[in-house]
């Protein structure tokens, strides 16, 4: 039997539409998450021996990120994308059906305010002529639009897909993240240490192009999900603040404080 407390709230119910989208969903798959049997904080959805909650903080960036979920994805609670929304509340979250694709997403895409990059590995040669690098982000800034990084969201089989099932993405630009970090994720086995979650490849993206205060505050709130979630598999809680709860808990204090 599949745990509700393993989902998040909003997916408790079993409809067979998409909330966010009205579409369809396709057949439900069971996911038992790991550690399902955990009481969960209703507000973060991590097990309440080390909540996230108090240490969510804002942050305002110049680029967007527009996540496109793969539908398998948004059921697991060690998802990292959703990350990204805590902190950036310009951020959007699409889900991606290989038959339906998303009209609002769509409509996007051809919105001229905004300069959309897909952020995909350039290793195939097919589409070597939409490759581009981070200064076109730089130039779609000084042209006064808004980048956007839409990032797939999801494991790197399901994002190949992704990438080559959604012809929406076809004429967009492809940005391949260039980065010598190595991920830092520890509720995942990564293939290699190149392989960032999404949250972390989000992270490098914002630093790159310029958003350095939004990326370290979300690598802070990165790395307080991430050790959270890690220690409460082990049922420790953590007593002694990390140095980015410090962080984070010292900027919420210097905003009350206006
Ligand atoms: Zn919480």
């Amino acid at each position: 039997m599949p745990d509700a407390t393993s989902l998040p709230p909003e997916h408790d119910a079993m409809t067979d539409r998409d909330p966010a989208t009205g579409h369809p969903r396709p057949p439900r798959r069971e996911f038992k998450a790991r550690g399902s049997f955990v009481k969960r904080c209703e507000g973060c959805n991590l097990p309440e021996l080390n909540c996230l909650c108090p240490y969510q903080v804002k942050a305002e960036s110049d680029a967007q990120v527009w996540l496109l979920t793969h539908s398998i994805e948004h059921y697991k609670p060690t998802n990292t994308g959703r990350l990204i929304g805590d902190v950036l509340t310009n951020t959007r979250v699409f889900t991606w059906y290989r038959t339906a694709p998303d009209e609002a997403l769509a409509a996007l895409l051809q919105d001229p305010r905004y300069a959309p990059f897909v952020i995909f590995p350039d290793d195939q040669p097919d589409y070597a002529d939409r490759v581009v690098d981070i200064d076109a982000v730089h130039t779609a800034k000084q042209q006064a639009r808004i980048p956007v990084f839409i990032i797939l969201d999801g494991t790197w089989r399901q994002a190949r897909r992704m990438f080559r099932k959604s012809p929406y993405l076809d004429a967009l630009p492809v940005l391949p993240l260039r980065t010598e970090r190595e991920t830092r994720y520890r509720l995942r086995k990564p293939a290699s240490k190149a392989h960032l979650c999404t949250a972390e490849v989000a992270i490098e993206l914002l630093c790159q192009s310029g958003d350095e205060t939004a990326a370290s505050v979300l690598d802070d709130y990165f790395d307080v999900f991430n050790d959270s979630y890690a220690e409460s598999r082990y049922y420790r809680k953590i007593e002694e603040p990390t140095a980015a709860m410090q962080r984070l808990l010292e900027r919420q204090r210097a905003e009350e404080h206006g």
